[in-house]
C-alpha cells in the first residue's frame, strides 16, 4: 500500500507505471523503461533510495529522477522520437486496380472478381499520381502497389516503376518500390522485370496449405497455396542474385482456422527462407465484416495464438541459434530496446494518416491511408490527383482531424504505461464505433496491443529471452 502523503514529488521525474509479474514497470515520455521491485519502488517514490545503489543509477541514466535529469539527452531523445512530424508523407500506396483473381474470405479492400477494366488505373491518372508523389517534402519515397491484384494492371505497374525511377534522376530522393501480390498471374518475365528494378515483393501465406486455401480462394480450381509457394521459391532465387537487399517478405493473416496450426505456420515460413513471420489480426473492414462470425475471434483468443507463436519462435531461436522473428514484435522491440523508429505508421502518435502516408486510388481519389479507402462513405478522402493540389490535401481539415484523434497526449492513453510505443487508429474507431476517437474500454485494437505489450515486458524480465530480442534489434 502506497501512502500518498509520504510521496516525495520533488525527487520524481515524469513517468507512468504498471505491475508486471511481481515488479513495477516504469516508462517515461521518450520510451526509457526499467523494472523495480515493489520495495525499491516504494523507496524511490518516498525519496529513500540509496543514491549509491545500482537501481538508483539505472533510474538516473533513464532520466527518471527529477533533480538528476540530463536535459540535453532528454531533449535529443524527444526530438528524435518525434522527428517524423517535420518530414511529410513517405509511404505512397497506389491501388492499380480493384480487380482480383482471388476471393479471400477476409478481403479488406472489397476487391472485385473478374470484372471489367473500368476499375483499373489508366496512364493519365498514373502519371499524375507519380507527379503528386514527388511533391512530398520527405527525403524518402516508398511506393507500394496494392489492389485488388496489382499484377492484373501490369502495363501501368511497369509505367509507374520506370517513370518513377526516371523522374528520380532529377529529384534525388531515396526511393523504394514495393509490390504486394498474391502471385496468381506472376510469370518469369514479370519477375525478371521486378528483380532488375529492385522492386520489393510481399505475398500472403496463411500456412498451412489447408488454411491458406480455405481463406484465399483462387477460382478455377487452382491451388492458391501451391502457386504462391512456387513463385516465392523462384523469387528467392532471382532476388538472391539480383537484389539481395530486398528479399521477398510475407504477411500471415490470422483467421480462427489458423489457431491450431501455429507451429506449422512458423515452420513453413522458416523453410521458405523468410526472415520471419508477420502475423496480422483481422480488421473489421470490407469482406471480413460480413464473414466475421465464421472466421473472427475475440482479442483474448488472438492473444493466446500470438503467445503460442512467439513462444515457439523464441524456442527456435534458442535451439537452432538463428535469428527468426515475428515482424510486428520486432517493430515494437526496436522502439523499446533501441529507440529506433521503424516507421510503423499505425503505431505512432499521431498516426501516419496524411502526414506519413497517402493512398492513391485507381480512379484518382486520394485518401489519408490504406484503411481510409476501405470505408465506403469517403469520410477519409482528401482530394483527387486531377483536381487538388498537394498542399490542399495534406493541409486538409480531414488530415488535421486525424492528427488530433490519434495524438495520444489528449486521449485516455496518456495514462497508459505503453504510451511511448503505441498508437491508435481513427479509421478503425470510425468503423467500430462511428467516431474518430477510441472508446478504449471496448476497443479490441487496444486490448490486443495492451496484451502484446504486457507479454513482451514479461518476457523482457527473462535474461535469456531478452538476449534473443536484442539479437533481432541489433540486426536492424
Ligand atoms: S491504445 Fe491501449 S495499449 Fe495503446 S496506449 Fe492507448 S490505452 Fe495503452
Ligand atoms: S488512420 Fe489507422 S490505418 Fe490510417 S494511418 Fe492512422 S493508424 Fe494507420
Amino acid at each position: 500500500m502506497i501512502k500518498l502523503e509520504k510521496v516525495k514529488k520533488k525527487n520524481l521525474g515524469f513517468f507512468r507505471y504498471k505491475k508486471i509479474n511481481n515488479n513495477i514497470l516504469l516508462t517515461n515520455e521518450v520510451g526509457n523503461f526499467c523494472f523495480l521491485s515493489l520495495d525499491d519502488f516504494k523507496k524511490f517514490i518516498y525519496g529513500q533510495l540509496d543514491s549509491k545503489s545500482k537501481i538508483y543509477q539505472v533510474l538516473k541514466n533513464g532520466n527518471f529522477i527529477k533533480n538528476k535529469i540530463n536535459e540535453k539527452v532528454l531533449i535529443n531523445d524527444y526530438r528524435r522520437k518525434n522527428s517524423f512530424l517535420a518530414q511529410g508523407p513517405s509511404l505512397h500506396i497506389i491501388v492499380l486496380t480493384k480487380r482480383c483473381d482471388h476471393v479471400c474470405t477476409y478481403c479488406q479492400a472489397s476487391a472485385k472478381i473478374n470484372c471489367d477494366k473500368k476499375y483499373d488505373m489508366d496512364a493519365r491518372i498514373a502519371k499524375k499520381t507519380v507527379d503528386m508523389i514527388f511533391q512530398t517534402t520527405n527525403r524518402s519515397i516508398s511506393i507500394e502497389f496494392q489492389g485488388g491484384e496489382p499484377l492484373l494492371n501490369w502495363e501501368i505497374l511497369k509505367f509507374i516503376t520506370d517513370y518513377s525511377i526516371e523522374k528520380n534522376k532529377h529529384n534525388d530522393k531515396d526511393i523504394r518500390i514495393h509490390l504486394m501480390s498474391n502471385f496468381g498471374v506472376m510469370d518469369q518475365e514479370k519477375l525478371n522485370f521486378l528483380a532488375k528494378r529492385r522492386v520489393g515483393l510481399s505475398t500472403s501465406l496463411d500456412a498451412p496449405e489447408q488454411v491458406h486455401n480455405k481463406n484465399r480462394i483462387f477460382p478455377g480450381a487452382k491451388n492458391s497455396y501451391q502457386n504462391a509457394v512456387k513463385w516465392i521459391k523462384k523469387a528467392n532465387k532471382i532476388y538472391k542474385k539480383e537484389a539481395d537487399d530486398c528479399m521477398p517478405g510475407v504477411v500471415n493473416t490470422i483467421t480462427r482456422d489458423s489457431f491450431p496450426f501455429y507451429r506449422e505456420m512458423v515452420d513453413e515460413n522458416l523453410s521458405l527462407d523468410f526472415e520471419g513471420v508477420y502475423i496480422r489480426p483481422l480488421s473489421p473492414f470490407g469482406t471480413a465484416q460480413k464473414t466475421w462470425k465464421e472466421i473472427g475471434y475475440t482479442p483474448e483468443e488472438y492473444l493466446d495464438y500470438y503467445k503460442n507463436v512467439l513462444d515457439y519462435i523464441i524456442k527456435i531461436n534458442l535451439e537452432k541459434k538463428i535469428e527468426f522473428y515475428e515482424r510486428g514484435t520486432f517493430f515494437i522491440l526496436l522502439k523499446i530496446l533501441s529507440k529506433i523508429d521503424p516507421n510503423d505508421l499505425d503505431m505512432r502518435s499521431p498516426c501516419g494518416a496524411g502526414i506519413g502516408q497517402l493512398l492513391y486510388n485507381y480512379d484518382g481519389k486520394v485518401y489519408t491511408c490504406d484503411e481510409g479507402r476501405m470505408i465506403k462513405d469517403d469520410t477519409f478522402m482528401i482530394g483527387n490527383v486531377d483536381k487538388s493540389s498537394y498542399e490542399e490535401m495534406v493541409g486538409s481539415d480531414i488530415v488535421k482531424s486525424m492528427c488530433v484523434a490519434s495524438c495520444l497526449d489528449g486521449l485516455q492513453c496518456d495514462r497508459c504505461v505503453y504510451k511511448p510505443y503505441c498508437g491508435v487508429c481513427p479509421v478503425y474507431n470510425y468503423a467500430q464505433h462511428g467516431t474518430l476517437f477510441p472508446q478504449l474500454s471496448c476497443n479490441n485494437r487496444c486490448k490486443i496491443n495492451m496484451g502484446i505489450f504486457d507479454y513482451l515486458f514479461k518476457k523482457l524480465e527473462d535474461e535469456e529471452v531478452r538476449k534473443v530480442f536484442e539479437s533481432w534489434v541489433k540486426k536492424y
